[in-house]
């Protein structure tokens, strides 16, 4: 499967590309004509992992991912497909269907539940070149009922640098009460330099850093350097990708607000995502 480098630079060529005004790959491939077959017949459904807070255990949201419900070859992971949705520009109508459902379904589950949990949505560079994406997600939300404070949307360090107007849309969305989360911090091309004008609230610590994180020590000094980021930035931290009791200490201990990974809970459908312990709504 794809490495997020991979993906990233999947990204940036094909933002690359539409800045030259280059055409997207073609459409006209099996493969592509499969997938766009399979997006609007709704053989894409999204599971959800749960983010949970560290000092209380309490769960505090959930990411949304998506998976293509494949009729013969099952349910498959994004690293599948993503790229191919990527290149052909489809990627585009996947993240239209992924947010809505996303908030449709979410929003049906706190009814349900009583819980106030937010989504969180992945967001392609390509989607949030287009000027029309803050309409999109706006309406996503009125048609839905989700309040836009119980949405965070998710997007990568490389197509923060790459897409110029994206602050502008980042903006607006936030002004609406939408959070915006940095995706896999720390691995892409560098933020740092921009973050504390960035319109963002959430660093998403990515995988590999919290992989380092082993028993025998604390947290590692980069982990402790993100963590201070953050606090003098005011901005919250997800932890992507614990794996273990004691990640989930060492992170704690060090001041880290959330985390999410395969040691809390895997993603699921939203129905056996474990509520017991979430934030009720006051009755
Ligand atoms: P991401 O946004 O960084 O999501 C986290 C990935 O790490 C997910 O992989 C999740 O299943 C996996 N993960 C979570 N905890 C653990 C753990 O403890 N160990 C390990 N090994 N993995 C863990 P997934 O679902 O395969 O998604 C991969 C990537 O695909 C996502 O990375 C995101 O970049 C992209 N993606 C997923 N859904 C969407 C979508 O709807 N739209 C777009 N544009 N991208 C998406
Ligand atoms: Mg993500
Ligand atoms: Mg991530
Ligand atoms: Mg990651």
């Amino acid at each position: 499967g794809a490495t997020w480098r991979q993906r990233a630079d999947a990204d940036l060529y094909d933002a690359k590309r539409r800045r030259r005004g280059l055409v997207p790959a073609s459409l006209d491939t099996p493969e592509a004509e499969e997938l766009l077959r399979a997006i609007t017949d709704g053989e894409l459904v999204v599971r959800y992992q749960p983010v949970v807070e560290l000092r209380t255990g309490r769960l505090a949201g959930v990411e949304a991912l998506v998976r293509w419900q494949h009729p013969e070859r099952g349910l498959l992971a994004p690293d599948t497909f993503l790229p191919l949705a990527e290149a052909t520009g489809v990627v585009d109508l996947l993240g239209a269907r992924v947010l809505r459902a996303a908030c449709h379904e979410v929003k049906a589950w706190q009814d349900r539940t009583g819980c106030r949990a937010s989504v969180a949505v992945n967001v392609s560079g390509a989607e949030l070149a287009s000027a029309a994406y803050p309409a999109r997600v706006l309406r996503a939300l009125d048609d839905s009922g989700l309040a836009p404070s119980d949405l965070v949307l998710e997007v990568t360090e490389t197509a923060f640098m790459d897409v110029p107007t994206m602050d502008a849309s980042l903006s607006t969305l936030r002004r609406s009460g939408v959070r915006i989360a940095v995706d896999d911090f720390g691995t892409g091309w560098s933020t740092l330099s921009r973050l504390d004008q960035l319109p963002v609230d959430v660093l998403k610590l990515d995988k590999s850093f919290v992989d380092r994180v082993v028993p025998g020590a604390g947290c590692t000094p980069v982990v402790d350097a993100v963590l201070a980021l953050a606090r003098a930035l005011d901005l919250e931290v997800v932890a992507e990708g614990v794996e273990s009791a004691h990640q989930v200490t060492a992170l704690r201990d060090a001041g880290c607000d959330t985390a999410q990974g395969y040691h809390l809970q895997r993603p699921v459908r939203l129905e056996e995502v474990d509520v017991s312990r979430a934030v009720h709504a006051a009755a």
